[in-house]
């Protein structure tokens, strides 16, 4: 990797890092250098909450860095579901049926994020049940796994009408909960679905033929995106690049099972 592209993934990272924090309740960030004259002989205080009112909203940057920490306290799923509560806060509500919040185990591994729900999620209030549903089950299969071993979630979770792309005013709003969601299961590993998913996760406008095939990440949780099995649908081509994504996964988690299109017949 050259300097450049180093240097790049660095501001990425941060410009992710501050997103995130932005979202948890962070309104600015104060950085100073002490000029030389001024720096301290001795080893400098831990730092603290400014106390002066003008600031008191401003944390510290050492102090953000606990966010991601294990130990600090987290909302539950059932807490998240209750802040979204009957939610009316974007126009997707006024077409949905129910809201689809995600499912699976609360202590995952592995979390799947697509982009929003179908028809078929919008009737039945879960997660890919549809046929791109059917599809990511038989994935999840292939790799080892039982969908009730994984979570699996949406970034916006009202359907948007015909299935078209949610907005930015709707992933904007919604995107909050799946950033909740994830800090509160802190999963291993997150796969993101598409370019939606990609696209709130890493907070990128990057090409998902650019962002697949290597880890990204997300605090503490490694981040691989690939194509949604909507996508494989249309376009099966799309199944052998996908396979090679969730190997490069499941060599992350130790998990060796993998039986996706090896094996001369295929699993999906
Ligand atoms: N597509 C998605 O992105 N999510 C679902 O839950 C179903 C289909």
């Amino acid at each position: 990797m050259n300097l450049h592209s180093e240097l790049k993934e660095i501001l990425d990272e941060l410009r992710r890092y501050f997103e995130s924090q932005k979202i948890l309740g962070l309104e600015s960030v104060v950085l100073s250098y002490p000029r030389e004259e001024e720096k301290p002989k001795a080893p400098m205080k831990q730092p603290t909450r400014i106390q002066d009112d003008k600031e008191k909203s401003v944390i510290k940057i050492e102090e953000q860095l606990d966010i991601f920490d294990q130990s600090a306290k987290k909302i539950t799923l059932e807490e998240i579901r209750e802040e979204i509560g009957d939610c009316t806060r974007c126009k997707l509500h006024q077409v949905r049926t129910n809201i689809v919040f995600g499912e699976g185990n609360p202590k995952a591994r592995l979390v799947f994020v697509g982009e929003g729900p179908g028809e078929e999620e919008d009737k039945q209030a879960r997660p890919f049940v549809g046929r791109a549903g059917q599809l990511l089950t038989k994935i999840i299969t292939a790799m080892g796994f039982k969908r009730s071993d994984v979570y699996i979630c949406n970034v916006v979770k009202c359907r948007p009408p015909g299935n078209r792309t949610p907005e930015p005013d709707e992933t904007g709003t919604c995107e909050q909960f799946l950033f909740k969601q994830l800090r509160a299961i802190n999963p291993e590993v997150i796969v993101c679905l598409g370019s939606v998913a990609a696209q709130s996760v890493l907070k990128t406008k990057e090409r998902l033929g650019n962002l697949r095939g290597k880890f990204h990440s997300y605090g503490r949780s490694k981040v691989m995106v690939t194509y949604h099995p909507a996508a494989l649908l249309r376009n099966p081509g799309f199944k052998k690049p996908l396979w090679d994504d969730m190997q490069i996964v499941m060599k992350e988690m130790g998990v060796s099972k993998g039986v996706g299109v090896s094996k001369g017949k295929e699993q999906f």
